[in-house]
Order: C-alpha cells, then sequence, then structure tokens
C-alpha cells in the first residue's frame, strides 16, 4: 500500500459498502462454540455472506456441511466453498445436491490444491470437473445457484502469468461466475494494476478485494509463501516488534487494516471479503475503524430465549 490515505472522504459511502466473511470449520468444540460467536457478532455489519472453506487440509465435505447447516440453522446467509480435487462429476454432484438439500444457494467454486499439496502438479480426476471454470459451469447448469470464484492479484503460484490468470478468470466469468473473491494482498497499488487489467480484458463482475488483518505474523508469511501472496517489508517491520505484545500487536493490525480498507474504499472498492480467521476481534475493530455500520443483534432484553 503506497499511496496516500488520507484521501478516505472519497470513494463510495460508508452505508454502500459491502462485506462477506470466511470461516473454515471448526475442529473442536471450543472452536466451532468461538465460530458461532464470531459469527454472531459479524452478522451485525450485514454481510451480503458467510463463506466457509471446503476440503482444507484434505478433509472432506462434512465438516463444511455441518458449520454451512448451523449458520444457515442461526438465520445467516451462509454460502459454501466446493472444489473438484478427486472427484467425479457425479461425485461433485452428489455433493452439490446434499449442500442444496440444506438451503444453499451460493457455491464458491474452486478447482482446489492437488492432494500433494501446493507445489505439486495438479492432476483432473479423468472423469471430474478438469478446472474451476467447468466446476462453475457444471453447478450452474444444475441449478440457479450464485457463483463467487478465486482471483489472484499477484497470480496463482502454478500460472505462467497473469495474461494466463487473467484468462481462466474471464473462462470462469463465461461459465457463469458473478464476483470473484481475491487471494489476500497488502499491496494496493498492485491489486489496482491487476483491477485494470482485469477489466481491459472485458471481466465486468465485482472483483472483491480479500482482506486478512494479521493475528499472527509468521503464520501469515507461511500462507503467503504458500499461495504466491507477498507480505510487504514494511509490514513486517510494523508487527514484528509487538509480536509477543498481544495488545499492541493487535493494535498495529487494526491500524494497518484500517489503512488498507480506508485507501481502497477511497479508489472506488464497496465490496470486501475478510479472512477471518474464526475470530472476530480485529475483523470488527477494522469495520468499526472506517466507521462501517453495525445493528444491534443482540436478543432485545425480556426476549423469549
Ligand atoms: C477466495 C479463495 C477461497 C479459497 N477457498 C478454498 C477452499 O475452500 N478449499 C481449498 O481447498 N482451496 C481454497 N482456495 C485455494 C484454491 O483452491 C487454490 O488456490 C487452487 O490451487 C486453485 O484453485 P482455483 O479455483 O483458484 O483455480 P483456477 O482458477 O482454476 O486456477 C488458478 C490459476 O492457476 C493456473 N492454473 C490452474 N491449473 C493449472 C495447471 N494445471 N497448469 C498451469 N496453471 C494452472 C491458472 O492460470 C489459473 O489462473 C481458495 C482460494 C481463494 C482465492
Amino acid at each position: 500500500m503506497t499511496k496516500a490515505t488520507d484521501n478516505a472522504s472519497r470513494g463510495p459511502s460508508r452505508s454502500d459498502i459491502r462485506l462477506s466473511f470466511e470461516f473454515f470449520p471448526p475442529k473442536t468444540a471450543d472452536a466451532e462454540k468461538q465460530l458461532w460467536e464470531t459469527a454472531t457478532q459479524l452478522s451485525a455489519y450485514e454481510p451480503a455472506f458467510l463463506s466457509v472453506t471446503y476440503g482444507a487440509g484434505g478433509s472432506t465435505k462434512v465438516p463444511t456441511l455441518a458449520t454451512v447447516r448451523h449458520l444457515l440453522g442461526m438465520g445467516l446467509p451462509a454460502a459454501s466453498h466446493l472444489t473438484c480435487v478427486g472427484a467425479t462429476k457425479e461425485e461433485v454432484n452428489a455433493v452439490v445436491a446434499e449442500f442444496q438439500a440444506i438451503g444453499v444457494k451460493h457455491f464458491v467454486a474452486l478447482r482446489g490444491d492437488p492432494p500433494g499439496g501446493v507445489g505439486t502438479a495438479y492432476q483432473p480426476h479423468p472423469g471430474g470437473y478438469a478446472n474451476a471454470a467447468e466446476l462453475v459451469a457444471g453447478l450452474r447448469g444444475l441449478a440457479d445457484f450464485e457463483v463467487s470464484v478465486s482471483a489472484y492479484p499477484e497470480k496463482h503460484p502454478q500460472s505462467a502469468d497473469v495474461a494466463a490468470d487473467i484468462d481462466m478468470l474471464k473462462r470462469k466469468v463465461d461459465a457463469g461466475a458473478t464476483r470473484a473473491l481475491t487471494q489476500f494482498f497488502f499491496d494496493n497499488d498492485q491489486f489496482e494494476h491487476y483491477l485494470e487489467r482485469v477489466r481491459r480484458a472485458g471481466i465486468t463482475i465485482p472483483v472483491v478485494p480479500g482482506l486478512l488483518p494479521v493475528h499472527n505474523l509468521a503464520q501469515v508469511q507461511k500462507f503467503a509463501g504458500m499461495c504466491g501472496a507477498t507480505v510487504p517489508a514494511w509490514l513486517a517491520e510494523r508487527l514484528s516488534p509487538v509480536d509477543d505484545k498481544p495488545q499492541e500487536r493487535t493494535a498495529v493490525a487494526v491500524e494497518l487494516a484500517v489503512r488498507q480498507l480506508e485507501d481502497l474504499i477511497s479508489r472506488g472498492i464497496d465490496e470486501f471479503h475478510f479472512y477471518t480467521m474464526n475470530r472476530a476481534n480485529l475483523v470488527s475493530a477494522v469495520c468499526d475503524g472506517v466507521g462501517l455500520a453495525k445493528v444491534d443483534r443482540r436478543p432485545a432484553a425480556g426476549a423469549a430465549a
């Protein structure tokens, strides 16, 4: 992020800003409880949707399905991520039917990582959807689902170049995707240049910045290394000295994320996807920091349980 951030009055009004929040399926009872609390807190910002990742760490559909079902049961607009790794089209379609049966209308459709890990070659299943564009087309052929897809401002690590990446995004849009959610990034200039190239390629759908307020610098550096994102030196320089001071670390992380968000708003962006890490504190501090409206979703005093 290099452009000045003192121009926050420019750009869309705060009341026009739309948010979405990404979660992963919790693995323990405590983590579950934390997620439901996080979802309740963040629902105060009236997000367009809350999405739940799929198959992370080699897991199956089961934890994602359970998490999405719970969020829908809380009356929240839950969307499910879906990958086509290692499955036939029939198997993927059967999974889609299960999600549809619990009320899912929105998928984040992804090719997914190879079972051997990010660095290994991707082999499509012989009877499966070969890539994310085919998966999008498959989903749209099954029902009138809303379909979001991924986008990579710094290029996907497997991709030859940004042009190949944008070509794949175009194929996903042509197949019926209506929104792209980006990999997290910290350099808004780079995002803006990417967006200009996307628009020049004739892609008109919203390309929604993925924002990751930093809870843990080492973990973010590790993720970034795996997914081809960059953690700029200035960010590490601000966060490293407060790494073992939780209160100061939180304050710096919020300050940096607020600056990034303010700056993106000033550039005319009005939709944002937060990687929440299943925690509400940083994300809500950032949303409050830029003055986003929220509603009180706590039950009224005396309301029936
Ligand atoms: C918002 C978001 C959410 C995500 N959620 C999940 C999730 O829930 N579960 C999960 O497992 N992963 C998730 N991922 C990670 C994603 O699965 C990986 O990045 C995966 O490697 C690519 O999937 P994709 O749909 O982005 O691929 P695509 O859009 O199909 O491809 C991405 C780029 O990689 C290049 N590429 C693809 N295949 C090849 C190939 N065979 N040879 C050369 N280049 C190639 C293309 O240029 C393309 O632009 C998510 C990523 C993002 C950005």
